[in-house]
């Protein structure tokens, strides 16, 4: 499929400074839409001036959340070479939730190719600073002008992109989290392995709840249970425990495979450490804390790459880790995963994807 490209006549301002950059505050002068309608299948790719987006008040995405996303960056290399990392996972887990939702199915290698088309007209929107990145995100939402509860026949596909700012404009520095006990993510049969924007109204609260006792983030444990280690926040976990590299299985089908997730075991594997995935229990976190062998625990995810983690909050219980410091691991990945991404170490895995 061809990809029609109307340029906007008025260009916005660049960021001056890329030191104030946040996160998904600003977008840059274009965005990629395509249309899906029953009967022609996905059609009509184009690159048009970022702007508003006609909707009917009924259109199924804001009565009933069919609708679901990615998330993924492009980086500036020292030589000035834009990158992707790892684009056809995204867009390979993006199927896996449009078949979860009821979403028509799209065209992988041709989705990539978008996401390519639209960072290249807008490639002066990727910034230039050190830890800085041009932030991705596709999403596909119903639009079919109706009320009644039944799978989407028209939907829109769409990316947009923002620069946004490193994450850790002091250094890589601990998070604190808190441990949700009442209200869950996920559970088996539902939808917590794929990015269904609705998987994110309902973590709302608890993050609400977080905030107001002072924790940045929540670990959510198991909908059924309540006792096994699901996720943290938006991002997958990790623990070292008596020197071994542990993460929660995806077995259950509540969690979400995360890129960085898979990319850190591959990178721990092949520098010869072992990763164990299976059950981890909270139970199991506090006895570790207790004899000394809870050695390391970090997030994974796109936004922050690594997120170590500097206390743990279950109940009264609060658990203090590696004195505030960031791990070993958690170091060595970081490194190795940002190095990759900004060209600044070989890419030996074949992740890197150049914009051309
Ligand atoms: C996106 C996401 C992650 C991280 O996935 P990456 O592919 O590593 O960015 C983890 N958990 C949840 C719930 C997510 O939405």
């Amino acid at each position: 499929m061809e990809i029609k490209i109307t340029k906007t006549l008025s260009p916005k301002a660049k960021p001056e400074d890329e030191s104030k950059l946040s996160f998904g505050k600003i977008f840059t002068d274009h965005m990629f839409l395509m249309n899906y309608d029953e009967g022609q299948g996905w059609h009509d790719a184009r690159i048009v001036p970022y702007g508003p987006i006609p909707l009917d008040p009924s259109a199924m995405c804001l009565h009933y959340g069919q609708a679901d996303f990615e998330g993924m960056k492009a980086y500036r290399t020292a030589e000035g070479k834009i990158q992707l990392f790892r684009p056809e996972e995204n867009m390979k887990r993006m199927n896996v939730s449009n078949d979860r939702l009821c979403i028509p199915l799209i065209d992988e290698a041709f989705c990539v190719e978008a996401v390519k088309a639209l960072v290249k007209v807008d490639e002066d929107w990727v910034p230039h600073s050190e830890g800085t990145s041009l932030y991705i995100r596709p999403y596909i939402f119903a639009i079919d002008p109706m009320l009644g509860v039944h799978p989407a026949k028209h939907l829109i596909f769409a990316i947009i992109c923002s620069p946004v700012g490193a994450y850790y404009a002091a250094g890589l520095a601990p998070v604190k989290i808190y441990v949700e006990p009442n209200y869950v993510r996920a559970v088996t049969g539902g939808t917590g392995f794929t990015k269904a924007a609705a998987n994110y109204a309902i973590s709302l609260k608890a993050q609400d709840e977080a905030d107001k006792q002072g924790y940045e983030q929540v670990l959510w444990l198991d909908g059924v249970h309540r006792k096994y280690i699901e996720e943290v926040g938006a991002m997958n976990v990790f623990f070292v425990l008596n020197g071994e590299v542990v993460t929660p299985s995806l077995d259950r089908g509540s969690i979400l495979s995360g890129i960085t997730r898979k990319s850190c075991i591959e990178v721990l594997r092949s520098k010869g450490y072992t990763v164990t995935e299976r059950n981890i229990e909270i139970d199991e976190l506090v006895a570790a804390y207790e004899n000394g062998t809870f050695d390391e625990a970090f997030g994974t995810g796109t936004a922050a790459v690594i997120s170590p983690i500097g206390e743990l909050k279950y109940g009264d219980k609060i658990m203090a880790l590696n004195n505030g410091e960031i791990g070993k691991i958690s170091q060595l990945l970081y490194d190795t995963l940002t190095g990759i991404q900004w060209g600044r170490i070989e890419d030996t895995f074949g992740w890197v994807s150049p914009l051309e």
